[in-house]
């Protein structure tokens, strides 16, 4: 294979790795060091993240207090893999999740390893719901994401995902999810009969999944009560409810559990990205006792037992051993909920909708290809974001939840620049 001889910044890049690389085309720099809410690439070029690893880095770059953890393990030859062997490390973290997350949540929830990813987990969750009830069929719902191997794809509503699987994804049925068809329109009347009438064709699902903020499909948020309704259907019908929070848990949404403002119980929960806590793999996947039905290896991996996460995540649990976290991340979500509007209002032009919860908020945009070119905009300012949405049609902001007031300040007014440069082209 030829390098090319007119090099680009990224031609290793280029000539070497699949063209199924993604975002080093929308941020094209070579990244060289981190920290809290900041990056710089190779040139020395700084940025301000507004994109947080798609969530996997929601307390900041290379932490300092988990950094030297990490650092104290390796120096002393802690085990790094181990399977799903028992560790200190692994035993460290079970203990901090159950004291500082699952019981103050008055969650009983069991703890499974699956792969070190949001797909293993959400794949973990699938199997477990047929396998508990003998049922076939999951209802999914429109503009979801669940991830990209063959079962999480098949509850996933993006067409051009979809089309990559190659084979026929079955054993699924979309439903539409809050506000698919406007304010008027109740998708909870529309579920409820496809369950009730013996003529919808609709077979007695095993579980519904869900994202209470869809992450990937546009965030769009579900009402508490919309929530509480699907909730409320699941136990009338003894459907299991598993909400994915692989991108919405871990505070993005303001809570650490996304679900939790909703006052809604599932019975199965997908978290991943954050949970690692320095953006290192791990996955958990939690269900109610009474649903672990598996036979021991019945679903395993060799990465399982990620001891290195383990640390970092043990540490990241500090964060919410007080409720000031959260605190912080509502003044925070108030403030970008402020400027978005703001910033809606005072450019007609954008025709823009805010949309989200928390720090997983966004602007839907109504031009062709706008959100692109503001995220454009912005990387040339020194700001890294993405967009979403079906059509990328959402500017999506999702900055650490650590970052300070300065670094949200300058982020936020970059984005503002931006727009404006977007709209004058
Ligand atoms: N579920 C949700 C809600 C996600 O946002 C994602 C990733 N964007 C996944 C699952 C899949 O996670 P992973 O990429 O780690 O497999």
């Amino acid at each position: 294979m030829q390098i090319k001889k007119d090099r680009s910044a990224l031609h290793v890049f280029e000539t070497l790795e699949s063209e199924v690389r993604s975002y080093c085309r929308s941020f094209p720099a070579v990244f060289t060091k981190a920290k809290g809410h900041k990056l710089w690439d190779r040139d020395g070029r700084e940025y301000i993240d507004f994109f947080s690893g798609a969530g996997a880095l929601n307390y900041g770059h290379n932490e300092e207090r988990m950094k030297k953890k990490l650092i104290d393990y390796l120096a002393n030859d802690g085990i790094t893999h181990s399977l799903d062997m028992a560790t200190e490390a692994k035993e460290a973290f079970l203990k901090k999740f159950h004291d500082v997350i699952l019981k103050p949540r008055t969650l009983n929830y069991k703890v499974m390893f699956p792969g070190p990813t949001g797909t293993n987990s959400v794949e973990s969750a699938l199997k477990l719901a047929r396998k508990v009830t003998g049922r076939e069929n999951v209802i999914s719902f429109t503009n979801s994401f669940h991830g990209m191997t063959i079962g999480s794809l098949a509850v996933t509503g993006n067409t051009f995902k979809r089309r990559g699987a190659g084979v026929p994804l079955n054993y699924t049925v979309t439903m539409p999810y809050d506000n698919y068809f406007g304010a008027d329109f109740d998708t909870i009347k529309y579920l409820k009969r496809f369950l009730e009438d013996n003529g919808s064709g609709l077979d007695l699902p095993a579980a519904i999944i869900l994202e209470t903020v869809q992450g990937e499909g546009g965030l769009n948020a579900a009402r508490f009560e919309w929530l509480q309704k699907i909730e409320q259907i699941c136990r009338k019908w003894n459907i299991l409810l598993i909400v994915d929070d692989v991108q919405a848990g871990c505070g993005r949404t303001g809570t650490f559990f996304s679900f939790e403002q909703a006052g809604i119980k599932p019975d199965i929960v997908c978290l991943s990205k954050s949970i690692g806590g320095y953006g290192l793999p791990l996955a958990l996947t939690l269900f109610k006792p009474e649903l672990d039905v598996w036979a021991p290896g019945e679903h395993n991996g060799t990465f399982r037992g990620n001891n290195l996460a383990f640390i970092a995540a043990t540490e990241a649990l500090s964060f919410w051993e007080t409720p000031a976290f959260e605190q912080k991340i509502k003044q925070k979500s108030e403030r970008v909920n402020h400027f978005l509007q703001s910033i809606v209002s005072n450019h007609p032009g954008l025709q823009g909708e805010v949309r989200g919860r928390g720090l997983m908020q966004g602007i839907a945009c109504a031009g062709d290809g706008l959100a692109e070119r503001i995220c454009r905009e912005a990387f040339k300012r020194g700001l890294i974001m993405e967009t979403s949405g079906p059509a990328g049609e959402v500017v999506k902001l999702f900055p650490p939840l650590t970052i300070n007031d300065q670094g949200l300040d300058q982020g936020l007014s970059i984005l503002e620049e931006s727009i404006q440069a977007a709209l004058d082209q």
